[in-house]
């Protein structure tokens, strides 16, 4: 086979049965040998062509000459003491993501990028701090989870969240045909159900979810109850303003008969005021949603925000659970490894505890890895 090192040939994995058709055909391969490659690939996740036992020898020389298989390698992971794990994985066209595993009650949930970085630059989220670097192709996302699943020995069920680095649908048709790839009984056979992408409100991606054949879950970045406030958090928010995303979380439920879900980041004396309950409560229950409430994870030196403090995250659970809102919290997972939402990020921001770790300790570096030595310094805070 040609070495996964060597960029030259092109890459098989990520491809789906019309495309892996179509790029062995001149090999001499049937149509149906494209079907007996994509369960290798994705369901078995055998990348040697050597071992595709049910293809003609010749064919898997040829194919092993012609192309690579490269799903991506984990360059190193760091665990923290509650399960997470946060992986960097070195990807098959060059460059870094992060992803994380998390269990919760035997349930195992993998969070997964979708670019390098994020255009939408969001003013309480790391990766944002990046720009965009590039999309993530079909393989990439999906070789995410394929490198996990090997790593720590998982079996077919588990879920999958677009929640870590990037904004799903500004890469709209990659991620979904990744998802395509999640979902397919022949693929990595996940139920589509178990499959969340989230958006920070991009209006034109929750519109074309609607309309999917194989559609994920859709949560939506609502983090603001006026105009004013998200406009500052998230510059999304100067095109597609709270009404017109609400307006078309609204279409998205009625088109699909799904509900959806909302996030809402806690920042101290920024969106958890009394009177940001009160308009929170009724855009929920105005909604086909249940809501989620996400503790502000800080990045010292990096993020200017503070958290609500514990006790006004459960007091506004509780205010919430009064006015009928379907209300969670979900508590940080991860912090300690800086695997936590809006921590993830490559080449800003604080060291990176991402080292080889096969003993799934804690793994923290006592001291700043090259990479943190040689970080710029953090970026003054942008007035907007
Ligand atoms: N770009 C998508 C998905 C990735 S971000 C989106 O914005 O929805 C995933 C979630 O992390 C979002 O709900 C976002 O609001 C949240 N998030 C970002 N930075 C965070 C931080 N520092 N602390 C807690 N949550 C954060
Ligand atoms: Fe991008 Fe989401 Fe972070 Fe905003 S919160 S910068 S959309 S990853």
């Amino acid at each position: 086979m040609a070495r996964s090192s060597d960029p030259s040939p092109p890459n098989l994995y990520g491809l789906d049965r019309e495309a892996l058709a179509e790029r062995i055909e001149e090999h001499g391969a049937k149509p149906y040998h494209a079907g007996q490659i994509f369960r290798w690939l994705y369901h078995f996740r055998r990348y040697d062509p050597s071992g595709w036992t049910d293809l003609p020898l010749p064919l898997r020389a040829r194919i092993a000459q012609a192309f690579r298989v490269d799903p991506g390698t984990i360059a190193g992971l760091a665990s923290a003491r509650d399960g997470t794990v946060k992986f960097g994985i070195a990807l098959s066209e060059g460059g870094t993501v992060e992803a994380v595993s998390m269990v919760q009650r035997e349930r195992v949930t993998l969070c997964l990028s979708s670019q390098v970085g994020c255009a939408l630059d969001c003013d309480f989220c790391l990766t944002g701090r990046m720009g965009l670097v590039r999309h993530l192709s079909p393989g990439e996302i999906v070789g995410q989870v394929a490198l996990i699943q090997e790593d720590r020995k998982l079996g077919g069920v588990f879920n999958v969240v677009f929640m870590g680095m990037g904004e799903p649908f500004h890469n709209y048709d990659q991620v979904m045909a990744a998802v395509r790839l999640l979902a397919d009984p022949e693929g990595f056979g996940l139920s589509h159900q178990r499959i969340t992408v989230s958006t920070s409100g991009l209006v034109p991606g929750i519109e074309r979810l609607a309309s999917e054949a194989v559609r994920p879950r859709l949560a939506v970045s609502l983090n603001a109850t006026t105009d004013a406030t998200r406009d500052r958090l998230m510059p999304v928010n100067r095109k597609y303003p709270i009404a017109r995303l609400l307006e078309a979380c609204r279409a998205f439920a009625l088109a699909t008969g799904e509900r959806f879900t909302f996030e809402y980041v806690l920042l101290r004396g920024i969106n958890d005021t009394d009177a940001d309950v009160e308009r929170l409560a009724r855009i929920v229950r105005g909604q086909q949603a249940k809501l989620n409430l996400i503790p502000f994870n800080p990045v010292p030196g990096w993020l200017d925000y503070q958290p609500a403090p514990k006790a006004r995250v459960e007091a506004i659970r509780d205010r919430l659970l009064a006015l009928d809102v379907p209300v969670s919290i979900r508590w940080s997972r991860g912090a300690e490894a800086r695997a936590a939402c809006g921590q993830l990020a490559v080449g800003v921001g604080p060291s990176h505890p991402v080292g080889r770790d096969d003993s799934d300790r804690l793994l923290v570096p006592d001291r700043p890895t090259e990479a943190a030595e040689a970080r710029p310094p953090a970026p003054a805070r942008r007035k907007r």
